[in-house]
């Protein structure tokens, strides 16, 4: 007889298991142990479930670095007792702290998936419910002994995705992320549907978690007016590493020179600079239009078709690598968690 999957719940904060402070009426963490007893269901699943927490658990708002750490040494440390994981997140940092935690397990072989809710669990209409419970069954799902997901996922209203794929969309809809340029990995209805050929597939090597990541980097979005002074004191932050600039479209600026000539300089000086289309889907093509092809030539980094939580995080996360300038670029163009095309 086949054993049940052990799935190991981790609760880091959020909507999910808040409840509302009488005396200011504000949304605010509660007890983990209170969270599972509005779920009398989960006794129900096919699996065992064992549960851990951050001892303060936070609004997802204050989630940071250190935080990322904290998440990915509980997984270190449970990685061979489980067969899959679950972390209960706010929403509106989830989208970060997946791409963030897909790039610090590296070569991860057993489902990660993030999932929250947008209304509190004890709440009559919440959404909370159906998001843990799918979230569990999809971590526990197997093929032949194996985890049937081996990657680090978002579940939210009733869709799986590539987690460094997701961003929020929505602060009211049930609907909350989506997935602009990926598809979704599964989708549950009367029947839970994988997408088998949208996985990825686990390459049999050890489980290797990276707990050094750089935070001297910023994002720009850039718009018509943006001044000349705002870009070179951007540029010139103490100690800057990287620079993720959110340009228009297929990945165009301002052509003019000042806006290349500040930008070179501060490439020149070691600045790795990311070109990430401010568009919601498609992809940054540098050279497609004359207002970027200068850009190029500098020699900005093409972020392609990544959103722009996946950008900041990879840049995070390869800026603690250590890697020599000379292969920066070509790294971070290679998708390292199917994170970009
Ligand atoms: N402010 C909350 C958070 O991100 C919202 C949520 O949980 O959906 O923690």
């Amino acid at each position: 007889m086949q054993s049940k999957p052990n799935i190991l719940l981790l609760y880091t904060g959020g909507t999910i298991g808040m409840e509302k402070d009488l005396s200011t009426g504000a949304l605010k963490a509660f007890d983990f142990n209170k969270l599972l007893q509005n779920i009398p269901e989960l006794k129900q699943l096919d699996c065992i479930i064992e549960t851990n927490s951050f001892e303060k658990p936070i609004d997802s708002s204050n989630m940071n670095p250190d935080k990322w750490v904290q998440i990915v040494s509980i997984i270190e440390d449970n990685y061979n007792q489980f067969d899959g994981f679950v972390v209960l997140h706010g929403s509106d940092t989830m989208s970060y702290s997946a791409s963030a935690v897909s790039f610090m397990l590296e070569n991860l072989a057993k489902p990660v998936i993030f999932t929250g809710s947008q209304l509190p669990i004890g709440d009559l209409r919440t959404d909370a419910k159906e998001n843990l419970i799918t979230a569990i069954q999809i971590a526990s799902l197997q093929n032949n002994g194996q985890p049937s997901i081996q990657e680090v996922c978002l579940y939210f209203e009733y869709k799986l995705y590539r987690g460094n794929r997701t961003t929020k969309i929505n602060a009211e809809h049930f609907n909350a992320f989506t997935s602009p340029n990926y598809p979704a990995l599964a989708e549950s209805g009367v029947h839970l549907n994988v997408n088998s050929s949208s996985l990825h597939a686990s390459n049999n090597k050890k489980l290797v978690v990276h707990k050094v990541l750089e935070d001297n980097v910023v994002i720009l979005k850039i718009f018509p007016g943006i001044s000349q002074s705002v870009l070179e004191s951007i540029t010139a932050i103490p100690n800057l590493k990287g620079l993720i600039l959110e340009t228009y479209g297929s990945g165009n600026a301002p052509s003019e020179d000042w806006f290349i000539a500040v930008l070179k300089k501060a490439i020149d000086k070691g600045l790795y600079i990311i070109n990430v289309t401010q568009c919601s889907g498609g992809s940054v093509s540098m050279g497609q239009y004359e207002t970027s092809t200068q850009l190029k030539k500098i020699g900005i980094i093409s972020g392609k078709d990544i959103t722009t939580e996946a950008a900041i995080t990879k840049l995070m996360y390869l800026l603690g690598q250590n890697i020599s300038p000379i292969n920066f670029k070509a790294i971070f163009e290679t998708s390292l968690r199917g994170e970009m095309a």
